[in-house]
């Protein structure tokens, strides 16, 4: 782990070099009074919750695609410019992106780097998963409530790097947080109608957490203790063991990750797979914002539990 960071930071290092060399040669557009904010994010919800309370003032990019991983993801040179060119950056921290840390470093760039997930008021955190290496579970965002927490975070982050478009952040964030708030009560109205005994559940990664606490589930296991991680036959033996002993009526399975051990899983247990539920990324349209991916994940949920 530490050498393979240490080669992409002499490799960015390399591409850095490459980039000053080649702006030296151009003038490269001004960056006027009416130019967008640039911003970097690690995931494309923390990029669509910047987009949702920046506007037309912003203009942000994730590092990790959409559909991408971002427990495991392996910063490439080309990465370098993006970083280089914004005025702020934003991480979840708790361990799901440290590796932005030393990216921003090794660019040189002075972008303050703030974290979403770390010391947020009202947030009571919950212990990450055995041999996933981290501390705190990192994934608060399941919860929509959280969730609201980072866009406002995010709003002090922007007016404090753009402080012209303060009024235009606050109001931006004012509308955000009040469809937030009607999704997070539509999610607890909806799966307040799934039977009690339906409510234990298994997931692949340890993403579900904090959905699981603010909507009356429980989660009895996960099929890996990381990403990136693969699960011993032991460990599989293990969880088949645990959903027949709890009767786990369902394994949430998710966009990102490979369905077919689930699958497998699944067909041995006579668990009910639920497909395709976005955790770390959004998807494609219409799942392709923070609101409307936690609003097809409760749908999914719902469907699949309500029996
Ligand atoms: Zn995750």
């Amino acid at each position: 782990m530490r050498a393979r960071g240490r080669a992409v930071r002499l490799v960015v290092a390399a591409a850095l070099l490459a980039t000053l060399a080649a702006a030296c040669g151009s003038s490269g557009p001004a960056d006027g009074a009416d130019a967008p904010v640039k911003v970097i994010t690690t995931t494309t919800i923390f990029a669509d919750m910047v987009r949702q309370v920046g506007g037309d003032r912003v203009s942000v990019e994730s590092l990790v695609p959409k559909g991408g991983e971002v427990h495991t993801f392996d910063p490439t040179p080309g990465d370098i410019r993006r970083i280089t060119e914004a005025k702020l950056a934003f991480r979840n921290g708790l361990g799901l992106d440290d590796w932005l840390a030393a990216l921003i470093e090794d660019a040189g760039t002075s972008a303050p780097l703030v974290e979403l997930g770390t010391d947020l008021p009202g947030v009571t955190p919950l212990a990450g998963a055995e041999g996933s290496g981290e501390a705190v579970n990192p994934h608060l965002w399941m919860d929509v409530a959280y969730g609201s927490l980072y866009a406002q975070r995010i709003a002090t982050e922007l007016a404090r790097v753009d402080p012209a478009g303060a009024a235009t952040y606050r109001d931006n964030l004012a509308a955000y947080e009040a469809r937030l708030s009607a999704l997070d009560g539509y999610a607890r109205t909806q799966l307040d109608a799934i039977p009690a005994a339906n409510r234990t559940v298994v997931s692949f990664h340890d993403a579900f957490p904090y959905f699981a606490r603010a909507y009356g589930l429980t989660i009895d296991g996960t099929i890996v203790d990381a990403p990136g991680q693969d699960p011993s036959a032991g460990g599989v033996a293990a969880l088949v063991a645990t959903i027949r002993a709890k009767g786990v009526k369902a394994i949430f399975a998710e966009a990102q990750f490979n369905p077919d051990l689930a699958q497998t899983i699944a067909t041995e247990t006579g668990a009910t797979v639920v497909a395709n539920l976005y955790t770390d990324s959004v998807g494609d349209p219409p799942q392709d914002t923070y609101e409307s991916m936690m609003r097809w994940n409760v749908d999914q949920v719902v469907a699949a539990l309500k029996g």
